[in-house]
């Protein structure tokens, strides 16, 4: 019998709003009880005195890169990343080489996971074959393999008519669509946001307006279909008022943020490092408050790190020709404490939910809970903790993190999945 007690902590689970000193009890993988002064016998005991325990965090956007790029993070590294990070659940991008648009490589990735994650892994599938925009994925096979979502990513589907029928065919199948929200026409050849910045480095910039013009199109589309929408990374003024604009008028209109988006501005980008590139791009700070204030008045469901490893010889070459995409996972939890929660912006109830019940809603996975008999998955952090982070330590095989070197107040301390403790802090 497995069974663990966690003493003392402050207990929030926004699921059922309870808030306050407790112990949590866990036994043979499912939580078995919440409650004061809890007589647990013959359990192993964790102090959580001085600590926040919650449900497990999930991220619903990470990529994995396996199958394929092995090199930059494999299903193994990048599931112990994210325990680093406090995240119990992470759900993975399809632009893996093979690309998941077929059940085969789904089944390749939950095998894997199985056998190598300390983490749930959960695939989302491609929307077309080879996320090439065209035809349809096997969307459905893939679904009995167990993807949660579809996306084509960082390979938007640009012709409408297919995304339409995209969202008519997961309408059906009751599988949300999530679309990184770019027209690549406007985005072309561009390497950072444009704007006042962009212009004084001499880097062409990416306008705003590439993400609004596809947030636009693809509410306008779910609203005609029925289908559950996501927004990805939404960085943009614009299309937080947009996705607001949704959810008044009941559309099921969700979205996600990433704490680059809401913690760090196009200014960073001056540096030169590669570390800032990424897509979307850093915006503006007027498009960093928009995003706040959709954080603060609920209009953004879920807060996702869009961990995106490259290895270094593809990001130390010049600006221009490095990829997107930056780690998350390890600086997520200590971010938004920062920019969001110690700065006054939201409560630290609220930052727990866009980690818990804010993704479980928008994905339907029925995880993000506390309550007797759910899965024993489990983030304990503090509020005050100092640490450094230092991507040379990373559990990540990539190191393209901005974060290196920054001090955080308050970070993961322990991380269980199914009652078993995957990562403490030393
Ligand atoms: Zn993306």
């Amino acid at each position: 019998m497995n069974r663990l007690l966690i003493k003392n902590g402050r207990v929030i689970d926004p699921a059922s709003g309870f808030n306050a000193t407790a112990d949590l009890a866990l036994e043979n993988g499912r939580i078995a009880a919440l409650g004061a002064n809890l007589d647990f016998a013959n359990a192993e005991v964790y102090d959580a005195t001085g600590l926040v325990v919650t449900p497990g965090f999930i991220d619903i956007h990470v990529h994995l890169r396996e199958p394929g790029i092995e090199h930059a993070e494999t299903i193994e590294t990048g599931a112990r990343a994210a325990a680093a990070g406090g995240f119990t659940s992470i759900c993975c991008m399809p632009n893996t080489v093979p690309v998941n648009d077929n059940a085969t490589v789904t089944s390749y990735i939950v095998d894997r996971a199985r056998k190598f994650a300390v983490t749930n892994v959960f695939p989302i599938g491609a929307i077309t074959k080879g996320s090439a925009g065209q035809e349809l994925a096997a969307i459905g096979s893939m679904k009995n393999a167990g993807i949660v979502a579809i996306s084509d990513d960082g390979l938007p589907v640009m012709n409408a008519r297919v995304m339409r029928r995209a969202m008519e065919f997961a309408r059906s199948l009751d599988l949300p669509v999530i679309d990184h929200c770019e027209d690549l026409n406007l985005s072309a050849g561009g390497d950072m946001h444009e704007g006042l910045t962009s212009t004084g480095l001499g880097l062409r910039g990416i306008p705003a307006s590439s993400e609004d013009v596809m947030v636009a199109r693809d509410i306008l589309i779910a609203k005609s279909t029925g289908a559950r929408f996501h927004v990805a990374h939404l960085s943009s003024a614009n299309s937080v008022a947009m996705v607001a604009h949704a959810k008044k008028l009941g559309l099921p209109v969700t979205c996600e943020a990433t704490p680059h988006h809401f913690a760090i501005t196009d200014v960073e980008v001056a540096s030169y490092d590669s570390n800032y590139k990424m897509k979307p791009p850093l915006r503006s700070s007027c498009d960093v408050e928009a995003v706040i204030e959709g954080i603060v008045s609920g209009a953004v469901d879920a807060i996702a790190t869009d961990h995106a490893p490259h290895p270094g010889s593809e990001k130390m070459q010049e600006f221009e020709k490095c990829p997107f995409g930056i780690l998350g996972l390890e600086t997520a939890l200590g971010l938004s404490l920062e920019k969001l929660v110690h700065s006054g912006r939201i409560s630290l109830g609220a930052m727990v939910a866009l980690f818990t019940t804010g993704p479980a809603r928008v994905l339907r996975l029925e995880r993000g809970t506390l309550a007797a008999g759910a899965p024993a998955d489990v983030t304990i952090f503090s509020t005050d903790v100092e640490w450094t982070y230092d991507v040379n330590q990373s559990f990540s095989k990539s190191r393209n993190s901005p974060f290196s070197g920054r001090t955080f107040r308050g970070g993961p301390m322990a991380t269980i999945v199914s009652g078993n403790i995957v990562w403490r802090r030393d």
